[in-house]
């Protein structure tokens, strides 16, 4: 709680158990925190809702600046940060550095474009003139993941703070100090005290939050589970909130033109950050024609990976980001065998499990014969674990794609552009992308429908979804009252 007036301990609370960040490839802890308690968080909410009065009236280049300078920070201290994503959570070193890079480059986008966006828009109308402005709405309350400890959290920062609301971030607990170090470059980058504040929040303490009449809004980057808690609070309270959940996306194969490719992005799209992304192509749908090669070579890429220190640049496959997280996947794994699917690799821990013998590793793994009746069909399996289905034909691919309940992003394959078009207005989704694993930019909208949640990040729509959309409807002096009252 770097620019925290706050003490970490209040006299008037109960002292909750402190929490630790553990190093996933060790599984040895790395610090402890304090959550905040009580009183202080209402002060933590009050000191947000005094700068919001001033930070809502700066004009809004100010605001673009220290967003620039946000980004530049971000650049200066690459290789710490990189160091720090990848010994809280086990990211590979060089996807750590490249998260870095998009994390700025969500601060920069929002700098040089933002501002261009907020200007008022003029409705016609028959008589005086109507035009919809943006105001910013207040203190909103942002909780975070630590799969992409930086991403996420620029994400929901940039464009919010450029709007002119002020934030609490409650980040996930297992990234402490990314979290506390994003504290601090956002304040030296020139933001107000209040204007950014993190927040060692406990879960029991998120309604307290909520409820409190200076928030105006919260939006919540992780499970179901998490979303569905915060939607009921939101609901109870009024507040709006925005969900970016789960994923189980498809990767829809229609031909065999390029193997090579297919095979290269279908790896890539399922082994990007050990699995542990909600786009990942978690479901890889397969013409039957093509099936056993798919899978040979999709199976031989994966028993290729270097398991090992994600620090090393030489390593291909970390650690997943906890014990708890191997644990979940491994029990999916063994779900999906004790109910007759094979495994084509991998399937187990690896026999090199890190230093102590206790890193959070799972072998890469390839499933086939998964049914319904099987976790590893309806769930998310949220690390490097791929599972293959054959299919007769296009139409059974894009019903076995849409039998999910999930909708967030999906990829098709193909080398007919219009029929691998046609595929992706079938799926239901939030994001399509074709011939490339599902991915993201700071200038394209991203978020998803059915469980996987609403509202959209990034782009011009992320900087509207806590906005006050105001309409101001002139008419000139005397035109009378005519449409008085309606609606
Ligand atoms: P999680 O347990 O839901 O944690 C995410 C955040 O929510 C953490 O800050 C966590 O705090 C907090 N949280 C947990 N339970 C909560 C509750 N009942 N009320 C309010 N906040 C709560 O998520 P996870 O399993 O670690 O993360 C992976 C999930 O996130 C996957 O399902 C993944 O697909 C999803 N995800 C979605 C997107 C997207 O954009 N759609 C992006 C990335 C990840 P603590 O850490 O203190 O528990």
């Amino acid at each position: 709680m770097t620019s925290t007036s706050v003490q970490p301990m209040s006299a008037s609370g109960p002292d909750p158990t402190p929490f630790h960040t553990v190093d996933p490839y060790t599984g040895r802890s790395i610090a402890e925190y304090p959550y905040l308690v009580g009183e202080q968080i209402d002060a933590i909410v009050e000191r947000a809702d005094a700068a919001f009065e001033q930070w809502r009236e700066e004009p809004v280049e100010r605001r673009a600046r220290i967003l620039a300078r946000t980004a530049e920070i971000i650049r200066e201290r690459k290789d710490d940060l990189a160091a720090l994503v990848t010994r809280e959570m086990g990211k590979l070193i060089g996807e750590s550095r490249a998260e870095v890079d998009l994390a700025a480059d969500i601060f920069d986008y929002y700098a040089e474009q933002g501002p261009g966006f907020l200007g008022p828009r003029r409705i016609e109308v028959e008589k005086g003139s109507a035009e919809l402005i943006t105001e910013p709405l207040g203190v909103l309350l942002g909780i975070e993941p630590w799969n992409f400890p930086l991403y996420q959290v620029a994400r929901f920062a940039a464009p919010n703070l450029l709007v002119g609301n002020t934030i609490l971030l409650k980040h996930a607990s297992s990234c402490a100090q990314t979290a506390l170090e994003l504290e601090k470059i956002v304040t030296e980058a020139g933001a107000p005290v209040g204007v950014y504040n993190n927040v060692f929040l406990q879960i029991s303490d998120v309604e307290r939050v909520v409820a409190n009449p200076a928030i105006q809004g919260a939006s919540l980057t992780g499970s179901e589970r998490a979303g569905a808690s915060l939607a009921e609070i939101a609901g109870r309270h009024l507040k709006k909130c925005v969900l970016e959940l789960g994923g189980s996306d498809p990767f829809v194969v229609l031909d065999a033109d390029d193997p090579d490719a297919t095979l290269s992005a279908a790896a890539a799209g399922r082994l990007g950050n050990t699995g542990q992304s909600c786009v990942a192509s978690k479901r890889f749908i397969v013409p039957e024609a093509i099936y056993d090669d798919f899978v040979d070579g999709l199976s031989r890429r994966f028993a290729d990976l270097v398991v090992g220190d994600p620090s090393d640049p030489q390593t291909t496959l970390g650690p997943l980001s906890s014990e708890q997280a191997a644990q979940t996947l491994l029990d999916q794994i063994d779900d999906a065998l004790d109910k007759g699917a094979t495994v084509a690799v991998g399937g187990a821990r690896p026999l090199d499990r890190g230093p102590d013998g206790n890193g959070a590793f799972i072998e890469a793994t390839v499933l086939t014969d998964v049914t319904p009746d099987m976790e590893a069909f309806a769930e998310e399996l949220f690390g490097p674990v791929a599972v293959v289905y054959r299919v007769g034909d296009e139409d059974e691919a894009i019903r076995l794609a849409n039998s999910t309940r999930f909708g967030l992003g999906g990829t098709v394959f193909g080398s007919d552009p219009d029929r691998a078009r046609s595929v992706a207005d079938r799926i239901r989704s939030g994001m399509v992308w074709i011939n490339h694993p599902t991915s993201t930019e700071p200038e394209l909208p991203f978020g998803g429908v059915k469980s996987s949640g609403f509202g959209r990040e990034l782009s011009d729509l992320g900087l509207f979804e806590f906005a006050n959309r105001k309409l101001i409807r002139a008419f000139p002096a005397g035109s009378g009252t005519e449409n008085a009252a309606t609606g």
